[in-house]
């Protein structure tokens, strides 16, 4: 096991890291901001230093002075957490050739899912269903329409190397699609500093299903089944569930196994997942893989009852991955994550300022992962993320209560919060049914 880790991130996710390593006896250095100082991360960790400035182009993505600071402090393996340096197969490598391990997939692997075109590609190569759409990267709208002619309209144009719910533009119409090309390219162009665009079917209300799946350095993959995420805003995530609603356990078992024998194919290691969309007669298709830990990883943890950061940790480590997860992996019970972010909930956006008070909930299945502590500022520079709850009990209709239970019971003063749009979910007949998809925030608002 590695002596030191040093953890290139911040907030939950860096606690969540700190704790898998002092379990497992792993002494951990934190980085952070000039904005950081303050948090908990660098007060909990064994080491912390100081990286750069509040922007994260100075500090959490400064790829020189992290990995000047896992030099000065002599740590074997860096932990990307998820978001700023997670998926940049450059500075997976970067760390593979100073000697450091980096915790997640090999570069190649990230530079494969990176390219969500490329990733598709090799999807339907390696047999998992995908849409209907472009094989390859888009250059021309002449190509898009020859292409949204064939598999017929809606169609959705996507920036290959897209993320966090941007890039993404919907075209029904099919005089629309030369100038929606013209501008998904340029908002790719200047987004993801690449204009790279590909097409595929849109699904009319899907619901978003991903599944867990780690791998070790010797070959083997494992499905730890499915979440649903279909609770989404502006095509972020802001709740989600394991199990799915009505999933079956032949499906779980059959995709499970489709995906581990494709990624076993292309040598893929460590924690990944891999989403797809459903449509209405229950179809499944690929749409993308992010080689990381997700932010919604505890309700994975919840229903199967395996610490998937500590397996992150085993598996760089080259643990097989007989003796990081047992051989029955077992799906006990229902967990629920509510996401709560600090944002304004008229407007949506971000209500950076102190919290005067925050006093977190607890008492049976119940978990939160949070950075956030009384007199804490949330800063204005990362994501308003604040608080994940999870909720875990013998049934669906258990966890609701339990969720409810949890988050009238959190004291968070100071800022505005989505606390009051989390408790409207999860009174909503259509929610408690199971009976949603991800059109679902959007009509609660109306
Ligand atoms: P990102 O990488 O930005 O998260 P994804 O490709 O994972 O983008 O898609 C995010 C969300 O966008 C999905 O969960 C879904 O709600 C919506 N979406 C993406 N592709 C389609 C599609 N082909 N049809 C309908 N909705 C889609």
């Amino acid at each position: 096991m590695f002596e030191k880790v040093l953890i290139a991130n911040r907030g939950e996710i860096a606690l969540r890291i700190i704790a898998a390593c002092r379990d497992l006896g792993v002494k951990t250095v934190a980085v952070y901001s000039t904005a950081d100082r303050d948090s908990l991360h660098v007060t909990h960790a064994d080491e912390a230093i100081c990286i750069g400035g509040a922007e994260s182009s100075r500090s959490y993505l400064n790829i020189p002075a992290i990995i000047s600071a896992a030099e000065i402090a002599d740590a074997d393996a860096i932990h990307p957490g998820y978001g700023f340096l997670a998926e940049d197969a450059r500075f997976a490598e970067i760390c593979r050739d100073c000697g450091i391990r980096f915790i997640g997939p090999n570069p190649d692997s990230i530079r494969l899912m990176g390219d969500k075109a490329l990733a598709r590609k090799a999807a339907s190569d390696a047999g998992i269903p995908v849409l209907p759409g472009s094989p390859e990267p888009l250059h021309a709208s002449s190509q898009a329409r020859a292409v949204a002619d064939e598999i017929g309209f809606p169609v959705i144009l996507k920036a290959s190397m897209g993320g966090g719910g941007r890039g993404m533009r919907i075209v029904r119409d099919p005089h629309d699609l030369e100038s929606a090309f013209g501008q998904a390219r340029s908002e790719a162009g200047a987004a993801f500093s690449n204009t790279d665009i590909y097409l595929e079917k849109y699904v009319e209300r899907p619901r978003h299903i991903e599944f867990q799946v780690l791998g070790d350095e010797h070959g083997n993959v494992i499905s730890l089944g499915e979440r649903e995420c279909s609770i989404q805003r502006r095509h972020q995530k802001l709740l989600e569930e394991a199990p799915a609603n009505a999933f079956d356990a032949d499906t779980r078992e059959h995709i499970g196994q489709i995906l581990a024998d494709a990624l076993q194919a292309i040598g893929y290691s460590n924690a990944g997942t891999v989403e797809f969309l459903m449509d209405d007669e229950r179809k499944l298709y690929f749409i993308e893989l992010n080689a990381r830990i997700q932010v919604e990883h505890p309700v994975t943890e919840a229903v199967t009852g395996i610490d998937l950061v500590r397996s992150q940790l085993l598996l760089a480590a080259g643990e097989p991955l007989g003796s990081v997860v047992p051989d029955a992996v077992e799906i006990r019970g229902h967990a629920i994550e509510c996401r709560v972010n600090a944002e304004d909930p008229e407007t949506f956006l971000p209500s950076a300022g102190k919290i005067e008070r925050f006093a977190a909930p607890g008492g049976p299945g119940i978990r939160v992962d949070s950075a956030a502590y009384s007199g804490w500022t949330v800063q204005p520079h990362y994501d308003s993320l604040v608080a994940k709850v999870t909720a875990h009990a013998g049934t669906r209709g258990a966890a609701i209560r339990r969720m409810r239970r949890a988050l009238s019971m959190c004291v968070l003063e100071g800022v505005k919060t989505s606390i009051p749009l989390h408790q409207r979910i999860l009174e909503d007949p259509r929610f408690v049914a199971g009976a949603y998809d991800t059109r679902f925030i959007e009509e609660l608002e109306l």
